[in-house]
């Protein structure tokens, strides 16, 4: 079965080692590079993405997960996860100085749904699934574009909520947070292709 590492700085780990698990991945959790050897994927989870870049700095993490995934190693970002993947993050002072993973071709921002839609739950419809999925936004960002290479898998309120680009998936809700793994079973089907 695949070998999918969790990002394991800080956020949504354990949800996401239990969901990995359920869907049949050979899980284990990354605190450091050495741990990055012979992944078949990685998960970066959500909870605060200037925490997680603060974290990773030290040991220049994240600069090598982008390299770990340049050589084949599959990616999942969720929430935070996906404001570290993106290629640009709007009103982005809070990160700036940190490196970040990049190579994902989307514009994200940061809190992008406001007050009023601070934390909401919707079903979406997703590409490759066949009935709808629970989903949980909690201070989620907002896809503001995605580029020519990223296929959109999921919308709400005609936003892009869950997107893919290669061997790339960011989501900007909580699947680990519901009962339902499809989305994680996709990805780690997309790591050991
Ligand atoms: N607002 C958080 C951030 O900017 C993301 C929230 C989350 O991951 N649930 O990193």
């Amino acid at each position: 079965s695949p070998r999918i590492g969790v990002l394991a700085l800080q956020g949504a780990i354990a949800e996401h080692v239990r969901a990995l698990q359920a869907v049949g991945a050979e899980v284990s959790t990354v605190r450091r590079p050495a741990e990055l050897a012979g992944l078949d994927g990685l998960v970066v989870p959500g909870g605060e993405s200037t925490t997680m870049a603060r974290l990773a700095a030290p040991a220049g993490l994240l600069p090598q997960i982008r390299a770990a995934h340049d050589d084949g190693m599959a990616l999942f970002g969720t929430c935070a996860g996906m404001i570290l993947m993106a290629d640009d993050v709007s009103d982005a002072a809070a990160l700036e100085g940190f490196e970040r993973i990049g190579g994902l071709d989307i514009v994200a921002r940061r809190n992008g749904y406001g007050s009023q839609l601070d934390s909401f739950t919707a079903d979406l419809d997703v590409v490759g699934l066949d009935s709808p999925l629970p989903a949980v936004f909690i201070r989620a960002p907002v896809v503001e574009s995605t580029g020519a290479e990223v296929e959109v898998l999921a919308s709400a309120a005609e936003r892009p909520v869950a997107v893919r680009q290669g061997r790339m998936m960011a989501s900007s809700f909580h699947p680990e947070l519901t009962e339902d793994h499809r989305l994680h079973a996709l990805f780690v089907q997309l790591a050991g292709a």
